[in-house]
């Protein structure tokens, strides 16, 4: 096989790059995101401090973190442990890791090295929603969980 069967120009095969705002954590990920998407939750408004989180989730991906984040774990509200990691000397959230599914890897879009890859196609909890707050045009909008 040439080198060239490994080039095709509609498929973006750089690794996902980002981290926190002074730079400590940094995180790379090979693969592409099983689902882009926005959360109106209340939890995800206090950890993001605005209207929404936005997120990119990642399934047996290839994943390098370097640097040492800090984790707050909570138990939400379907039993699933999450553990949301942050830089504990800037407070950027970079990304969630959960216990019982080390196969899934979530990262903050915001901590993107280029947030422009972000394209959120689905946006939860829509009923927590605030008036003042927007989520991503023609994303498939959820009260609350799909089913
Ligand atoms: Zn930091
Ligand atoms: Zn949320």
């Amino acid at each position: 096989m040439s080198a060239e069967s490994f080039s095709d120009a509609s498929f973006d095969a750089r690794p996902y790059t980002g981290g926190c705002a002074c730079g400590a954590v940094r995180y790379a990920v090979a693969g592409e995101p099983l689902m882009m998407n926005d959360c109106q939750c209340r939890h995800c408004q206090q950890r993001s401090g605005t209207g929404h989180g936005s997120y990119l989730t990642f399934k047996d991906a290839t994943v390098t973190v370097s640097g040492q984040a800090a984790t707050w774990q909570v138990t939400g509200d379907l039993g699933t442990v999450k553990g949301h990691n942050f830089c504990p000397t800037c407070g950027t959230p970079t990304h969630l890791t959960f216990p019982a599914m080390p196969e899934i890897f979530i990262v903050h879009a915001g901590s993107l090295d280029e947030p422009g890859r972000y394209q959120p196609t689905v946006a939860l909890f829509a009923s927590s929603g605030h008036a003042w707050d927007t989520v991503a045009p023609g994303a498939h909008r959820f009260e609350r969980m799909p089913d």
